[in-house]
């Protein structure tokens, strides 16, 4: 059949193998056994396996970790209460011991980790969005393993995620992973709760998030320490397919949970729309209104149509009043627009070192900036 052709084309063990970056979230019900006291060391240890296995085929990772507030209620001996100000105080002191318990899965790997905290607030302001991004990727580039969680601390209700699946979704976007994977207590989208109905129907494989596909994910229940269930789930792979990533929504219960998607364990699918790079180009393009612009001289038009990056040594002149992160007209001499760009200056920085060759942008900011105004990865040709 078509559809089972389908599904063995976009299996979880095809999109991880082809996968260049890949965003793990692992939910709380996995990291901490049932009482909620302790971390299942054993199996993040495996876990950790897994990810060194994929880093060494040159994958870059990114986990996003649940789990703060679970430590923290056994830790300090909080019962269950569902009181915002008890569960911020709970994540405060579980968060040091879920980085601890981290740190102690990968050392064996000789890979370090590093801990990012984020609000709903980091991941929706452009200018913080970029900070967090720029963070990712120098981590990345060290070979370190980003462990986020939200920061649960001092995200109030009104601004929170409140569940790790939405915010692995923003995670995932961030640094352009290919594959999304969410790690829980159940192995994928039934079309009824499967614990309840016995007529419930596994579903391997979603092109296209329907009416009928939200449904199915309404009738699931989260269960145990976690929070969230097949909703969240769903609305996370809807973020991640819009900006090109898919979505395994799979079981993580038994020891090294991504070796076995790789050797074939039962997991639903949700398709990609295009590659994160093709939705970030087109972001930039057709969603972002520009504000400012930049001219820039004959050599640097050539430059940026042989596909490089935008140096200060070729803008010749700067307009608007914008901030790092906004989006950027560029002209040619002419007069033309000929591309777009995300700026990694605000406009008087741009003004300040405009002209000038990428040596020199230290002596004029006083700082040490990036060398290009706008990177090739932030641009696009009209
Ligand atoms: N951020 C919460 C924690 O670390 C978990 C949220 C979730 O379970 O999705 O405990």
């Amino acid at each position: 059949m078509a559809e089972d052709l389908q599904a063995r084309g976009t299996s979880p063990a095809a999109l991880i193998a082809a996968a260049g970056r890949i965003t793990i979230k692992v939910g709380s019900s996995l990291i901490i056994d049932r009482d909620g006291n302790a971390v299942r060391r054993e199996w993040l240890q495996s876990l950790g396996a897994d990810i060194s296995s994929l880093v060494q085929q040159g994958k870059k990772l990114l986990v996003v970790s649940s789990g703060a507030v679970a430590l923290g209620r056994g830790y300090l001996g909080l019962g269950a209460s569902s009181k915002l100000n008890l569960k911020q105080a709970a994540a405060a002191a579980g968060q040091p011991k879920l980085m601890q318990a981290w740190e102690a899965a990968l050392a064996p790997f000789g890979i370090p980790i590093a801990q990012l905290l984020l609000t709903l607030e980091d991941t929706e302001r452009r200018r913080r969005w970029l900070n967090a991004r720029a963070t990712s990727e120098v981590l990345l580039a060290q070979s370190v393993l980003p462990v986020i969680n939200e920061n649960d601390s001092v995200a109030t209700d009104e601004l929170r995620y409140g569940d790790n699946d939405r915010l692995s979704a923003r995670a995932a976007q961030m640094i352009r992973s290919d594959v999304l994977i969410l790690l829980s207590d159940v192995d994928g989208l039934y079309t009824a709760d499967p614990a309840r109905d016995p007529a419930a129907r596994h579903i391997a494989f979603v092109p296209e998030i329907s009416e009928e596909i939200e449904g199915y994910a309404g009738s699931a229940k989260p269960g145990g320490v976690g929070t969230g269930g097949m909703r969240t789930k769903i609305a996370a792979a809807r973020v991640a397919q819009s900006f090109g990533c898919a979505t395994i929504i799979a079981a993580g219960q038994g020891l090294n949970p991504v070796r076995r998607l790789l050797e074939g364990a039962r997991a639903s699918v949700v398709a990609a729309k295009g590659s994160p790079a093709s939705a970030y180009k087109q972001w930039i393009a057709g969603s972002l209104a520009p504000a400012g612009g930049l001219w820039v001289d004959e050599g640097a038009a050539r430059a940026l149509a042989s596909g490089r990056s935008l140096l200060p040594a070729g803008v010749t002149a700067v307009n608007g009043a914008f901030e790092r992160g906004a989006c950027l007209s560029i002209f040619a001499p002419g007069g033309t627009e000929i591309a777009r760009g995300i700026a990694a200056y605000t406009a008087a920085e741009t003004e300040a070192i405009r002209g000038c060759g990428s040596d020199r942008i230290a002596e004029r900011l006083g700082y040490v900036g990036p060398d290009e105004i706008i990177h090739r990865d932030d641009m696009v040709m009209l």
